[in-house]
């Protein structure tokens, strides 16, 4: 184990899992964790999940975790939400990860904030020029995540950041980010892990998203080298991730022979 680090911030799409398919070394990865309790936590930008479904999804898969080891950005919307007695809001969000947010009051009618989410082929003209009305009159924009695009089985595909992206040239507004790589979201899994920041490493395959975000608060950033990643656009970019695996399946070996 590298002397600095105690524990481990894991990606879900894209580290573990590519599609409905573990990703090779995946499954064995994290039974070493667990069998050398050392502290992890499965932390995703996926909005249109909710955590338990997540979780059904992974157990499905055979991965030997609690829902309680899985971290959502619509989780931490959630949480920042209450943590400012919003009580009306608006949802651009499909799939189950709408059933997070049932403790709100969920309005087309002069919402507090709009809810921006990935929802692939379910985003419309319509859909999209109601939310930017409702940000006109008033709405703020509370993003779950704005990546630019992830690794699905038809290949490359546009994230939710291109639909917030449109909607903040729009209304010439700016949206909250809540998922990765918003600071919170990386301090507050820290919180959960019960370990500080500088000793927590976080594997991804998002060189912004995963990578510089987990090293702006201080951890270490590991990139693999499977999901979105393109050696292409790693070459290109000015991110230096402190370490870069093949694949998740490297990172036993690496934990003990450093
Ligand atoms: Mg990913």
């Amino acid at each position: 184990m590298p002397r600095s680090i105690s524990g481990f911030l894991i990606d879900i799409d894209g580290v573990l899992i590519s599609g409905n398919q573990r990703i090779p070394g995946a499954l064995e990865c994290i039974q070493f964790l667990k069998e050398h309790e050392i502290p992890f936590l499965l932390v995703t930008n996926t909005t249109r999940q909710s955590r338990i479904t997540i979780w059904h999804q992974l157990k499905r898969i055979w991965f030997p975790i609690e829902e309680t080891d899985i971290y959502t950005a619509p989780l931490a919307a959630v949480n920042w939400l209450r943590n400012r007695k919003v009580k009306e809001i608006s949802l651009l969000l499909s799939g189950s990860a709408v059933n997070d947010f049932k403790e709100f009051k969920i309005t087309a009618y002069n919402p507090q904030y709009v809810i921006m989410g990935d929802i692939g082929r379910d985003l419309t003209f319509d859909r999209l020029n109601s939310t930017f009305r409702m940000i006109m009159n008033g709405a703020k924009i509370l993003a779950l995540q704005k990546n630019r695009y992830w690794q699905t089985d038809e290949g490359l595909t546009i994230d939710a950041g291109a639909a917030v992206a449109a909607l903040e040239y729009a209304t010439n507004k700016r949206a909250t980010i809540i998922g990765k790589p918003a600071r919170d979201f990386f301090l507050q899994a820290a919180k959960i892990l019960e370990v500080p920041a500088n000793e927590l490493a976080m594997i991804g395959d998002d060189i912004e998203s995963d990578v510089l975000g987990a090293q702006r608060v201080g951890m270490s950033g590991i990139l693999v080298k499977t999901g979105k990643f393109r050696e292409e656009f790693y070459k290109k970019s000015k991110i230096k991730p402190d370490v870069i695996l093949s694949s998740i399946e490297e990172l036993p070996k690496f934990i003990t022979t450093k």
